[in-house]
């Protein structure tokens, strides 16, 4: 257990995911029945199609395409940021089910979170935040022994205990669409860091997997002005660099 790194895997997503969406697009604007469609798209690139549905914005047809991700080295914090998300589905590692316990070894700890600036400041602040951690894992201990270490009730009131910075393993699946909305808001600068990160990792694997939905995604300021206002970051140019070469 101890101290957890961000890991995100692209487990599953809709096979050819470009092609469901020219097809969804192409019945919008043809007489053709499906199976004709369907033969008319397999028999060509739809790239430049594509490209130019991303250019006029025209959306809906891009829900046809679903992405599932494994993601595990995230805390509670970001938990609760990511699951306003309300289109996106969620099966989340249950703190009732799974227990947070100490094992056999003594110096066994939770998974936890150490934030980025806690690092910066050296190893001393790491050792304190460490050990901050061991003494919530003693308190934790503590409750499961005077609850009666018994199970999904136990662990449901031992769990109080527990800080934001606590591990947690997620599957997520969002489509197309809400994936843009999603990169537009969390890989925004002015977004909290450990949501950043996400963010950024989820947009690398899901440009791979199709390159023309995501080639332009990211934070808003990518395709015009900073829409943050006063509230910028000011950093427009290493901001479209990044996403460009993510
Ligand atoms: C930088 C930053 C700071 C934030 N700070 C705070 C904060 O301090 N406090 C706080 O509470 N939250 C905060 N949030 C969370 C934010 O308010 C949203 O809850 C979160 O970003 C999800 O956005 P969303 O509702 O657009 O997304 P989703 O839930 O994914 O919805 C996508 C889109 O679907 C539509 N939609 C979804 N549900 C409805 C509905 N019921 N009715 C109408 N339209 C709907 C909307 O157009 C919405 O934009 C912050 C977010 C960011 C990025």
């Amino acid at each position: 257990m101890g101290a957890k790194k961000l890991r995100v895997n692209l487990l599953r997503y809709t096979p050819n995911p470009q092609e469901a969406v020219a097809m969804g697009a192409k019945l919008c604007y043809s007489a053709a029945g499906i199976e004709d469609l369907k033969h008319g798209i397999e028999a060509g690139s739809q790239d430049a199609f594509l490209e130019r549905l991303m250019e006029f914005g025209h959306f809906s047809p891009i829900e046809h395409a679903s992405f599932t991700f494994g993601i595990e080295g995230v805390s509670r914090s970001l938990l609760a940021q990511i699951t306003r998300h309300r289109i996106a589905s969620f099966s989340v590692k249950s703190q009732r089910y799974v227990s947070e316990a100490s094992g056999a070894k003594e110096e066994e700890v939770f998974g936890y979170i150490i934030p980025p600036r806690i690092t910066a400041l050296g190893p001393e602040a790491v050792k304190e935040f460490e050990a901050q951690m061991g003494q919530i894992q003693e308190w934790y201990d503590g409750w499961v022994e005077k609850l009666g270490s018994s199970g999904k009730s136990t662990n449901e009131d031992a769990r109080f205990i527990l800080p934001n910075a606590a591990e947690t393993k997620m599957m997520v699946t969002m489509n197309a669409r809400e994936l843009l909305h999603f990169f537009n808001l969390r890989c925004c600068n002015r977004a909290q860091w450990e949501i950043r990160a996400l963010a950024a990792e989820m947009l690398r694997l899901v440009r791979e997997a199709a390159p023309i939905l995501f080639g332009e995604a990211g934070p808003g300021c990518l395709k015009g002005s900073c829409p943050e206002g006063k509230m910028s970051c000011g950093k427009i140019n290493e901001v479209r660099e990044k996403f460009k070469n993510i």
